[in-house]
């Protein structure tokens, strides 16, 4: 389970740069956010708050109630998947899988079982002994998620995940990702420019501009109203 509260996030960049300002947003638990807007507007620069990558210049993140703006990374029970998958290109698509989970020092037999689960769903069983360079462009992206997925985590981010992809494969990746969310039971926050991805994942959708939050609703009330 996981609420979280972004209450007052500003993010000043060191040159001085007011990259998001003033933003409010309650997620309830296992609700699908997207983020939409114009490049620039701050949307990955949010992501890399709430997972920790980037400091919150003011304002606080909660995630179930507790204060998260000084917790590490590798403690906040957060996972991220890039638009340029992020594949360690030296290691085996198990080993990539396996990274996190031997960084938190989870036992071997565990982290052999959840890495072949995570295979097993994503349809990676036959590749695990691969390179990322010996893999299509769907199936890096299947295993940057499959790295997030190994550690369960209780939020999931995605920062235009599909935008590298070809047409095709965006749809057969935006059903997948779908039953991810389902089966995962974790709360989504997903970049995107692609309005179908919007309508047909987000349970709600945050545009931004300049930093700044327009808007805040359903898909339903954002795109079909006359
Ligand atoms: P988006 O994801 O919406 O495309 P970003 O969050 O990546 O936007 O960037 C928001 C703004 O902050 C942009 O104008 C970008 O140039 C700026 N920015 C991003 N990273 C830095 C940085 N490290 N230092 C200064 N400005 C940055
Ligand atoms: P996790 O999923 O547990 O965050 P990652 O493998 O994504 O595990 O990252 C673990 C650490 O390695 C993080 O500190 C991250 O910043 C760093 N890292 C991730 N990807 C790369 C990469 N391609 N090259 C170098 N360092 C990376």
């Amino acid at each position: 389970m996981a609420d979280i509260s972004l209450k007052n996030i500003n993010k000043k960049y060191p040159n001085g740069f007011h990259a998001v300002k003033d933003f409010n947003l309650e997620i309830q638990d296992q609700e699908f956010i997207i983020f939409v807007g114009p490049s620039g507007c701050g949307k990955s620069t949010t992501l890399r708050m709430i997972a920790g990558l980037e400091e919150i210049t003011s304002g606080e993140l909660l995630i179930d109630g507790k204060l998260m703006n000084d917790v590490e990374p590798k403690d906040r029970d957060i996972a991220m998947v890039f638009q340029n998958y992020a594949l360690y290109p030296h290691m085996t698509v198990y080993d990539n899988m396996a990274f996190g989970l031997k960084l938190r020092k989870v036992p071997k037999d565990e982290i052999d079982r959840k890495v072949r689960e995570a295979a097993k769903i994503l349809d990676l069983e036959k590749l695990l002994d691969r390179k990322p360079k010996a893999l299509s462009g769907g199936q890096r992206q299947r295993v940057a998620m499959g790295r997030a997925i190994v550690r369960n985590p209780k939020v999931f981010l995605m920062d235009e995940p599909l935008s590298n992809l070809d047409a095709k494969l965006r749809v057969q990746m935006r059903t997948e990702i779908s039953k991810l969310h389902d089966s995962l039971g974790a709360t989504m926050i997903y970049v995107t420019h692609d309005q179908t991805e919007a309508m047909t994942l987000g349970t709600r959708i945050v545009v931004m501009k300049d930093g700044v939050v327009q808007q805040i609703d359903t898909p339903a009330n954002l795109y079909q109203k006359p």
